[in-house]
Parts: C-alpha cells; sequence; structure tokens
C-alpha cells in the first residue's frame, strides 16, 4: 500500500509515510471487508459511510504539513482511522461525528489499541468545536456544499484547512490558509466525499 498507492502517486512527507506504517488499517474496517483493508478503494464501514481512500487520506494529511506540535480537528470521524493518522503526527486530536453509533464505535477502538490524545464527540461537526478552538489544522472528511463559516473562525493564524466542497459526487478538496487574518483558497483535487449532514439528516 505504502510503496505502490502513496509513494508512486508523490505522497513525499516521511512523517506521513511512517505514520501510515505504524497504523493498522485493517482494525478500523469491518471483519467482512478485511481482505481488502489495504486495497486502492474506500470501504464500507456500516451506516452508508465510507473509510476514505488510503492515497486520498494521505493526500489530505500531507497538504496540512503538520507539525508535532499541532492542535487539529477533524470533521468526520468515521472508523478513527484518519483521527490515528493524525494523532502520530500532531500534539492533540479532536474528531467530531455526527452519527452516533459510528463515533462510539471508533472511540472503543481508539482507546483499545492506545491514543490518549484524541477526543471524540458525537454531534454536528459543521459548528466545529469552540471550546478548544483555535486549530492549528482543521480536516474535514464529508462534504458539505459551501465551507462552513464556524470552521474558518475556528483556524489559529498560519492555520491550515483541507476540506471537499460540492454537490453530491461532484467535488472539490479545497486547501485554505489563514495569513493575517485572511483565508486564501486554493483547489487541489476532484475527489467524492460522502455529504455533511445535521443531526438529523439532513444535507448541508
Ligand atoms: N475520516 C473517516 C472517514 C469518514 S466518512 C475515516 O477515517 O474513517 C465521513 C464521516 O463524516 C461519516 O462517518 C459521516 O457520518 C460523518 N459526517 C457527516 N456529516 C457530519 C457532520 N455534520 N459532523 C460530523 N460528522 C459528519
Amino acid at each position: 500500500m505504502i510503496h505502490e498507492q502513496l509513494e508512486k502517486r508523490g505522497i513525499k512527507s516521511q512523517r506521513v509515510l511512517n505514520a501510515f506504517r505504524k497504523v493498522e488499517r485493517h482494525l478500523f474496517v469491518p471483519e467482512e471487508y478485511r481482505s481488502m483493508a489495504y486495497a486502492d478503494r474506500a470501504l464500507p464501514i456500516g451506516k452508508s459511510q465510507t473509510i476514505s481512500q488510503p492515497y486520498i487520506v494521505a493526500f489530505m494529511t500531507e497538504s496540512l504539513d503538520l507539525k508535532s506540535t499541532d492542535r487539529v480537528l477533524e470533521v468526520g470521524t468515521g472508523s478513527g482511522y484518519q483521527a490515528a493518522i493524525l494523532a502520530e503526527m500532531c500534539d492533540t486530536v479532536y474528531s467530531i461525528e455526527v452519527i452516533e453509533s459510528l463515533g462510539k464505535k471508533a472511540g472503543r477502538l481508539l482507546r483499545k489499541i492506545g491514543y490518549l490524545n484524541i477526543t471524540l464527540k458525537i454531534g454536528d461537526g459543521y459548528q466545529g468545536w469552540k471550546t478548544h478552538a483555535p486549530y492549528d489544522a482543521i480536516i474535514v472528511t464529508c462534504a458539505p456544499t459551501q465551507i462552513p463559516a464556524p470552521l474558518k473562525d475556528q483556524l489559529a493564524e498560519g492555520g491550515r484547512m483541507i476540506i471537499p466542497v460540492g454537490e453530491q459526487y461532484v467535488q472539490e478538496l479545497i486547501l485554505l490558509k489563514k495569513k493575517n487574518g485572511r483565508l486564501r483558497e486554493k483547489k487541489v483535487l476532484p475527489v467524492m466525499f460522502v455529504p455533511m449532514v445535521d443531526e438529523v439528516g439532513k444535507i448541508y
């Protein structure tokens, strides 16, 4: 997975590659898909949600240029895999999941395998998580049609955000950087994520 899917496609950060070496992806994949855990694709994790393709996880992580002292917000915990990759590379990860059963399952697994620097919450990540803001980096793994204003506000000076934005099945990953209080945006890759929804399942 690491050589064929990540290095050959241009993932260069040794910190990202080392995190991928360390986190055992098969632990985050349901029993029935374990044999495909390291395949070049997204996989179902229940409740119509997916664990993203390894390359997309690596690409998004690399684009955040994380330092070991960074505090990171993730919206869309899902299986907890992306949170574990982030936790290997930064100081603290705060992650929000809107579907309670998925969030709880991810929490049990992350505790069991020993991540003490990940804090989870069940709720609507559109609003961000004000208590721990501002964040050095924000990663969103579900797609709204517009960038949520609370997430822009909760990004620290010098902070980076990576987020898929668009209609269902037609989205662009956007990388934002906050400099002198202003946000600069760049489209970086076409992608396909599940939509961002609110607590009653309405699409944002
Ligand atoms: N990062 C995950 C991928 C999860 S897929 C992983 O590594 O496995 C996207 C997740 O976003 C789904 O679990 C979905 O339920 C969640 N989601 C959708 N809308 C959300 C919202 N408003 N707040 C938080 N999570 C949301």
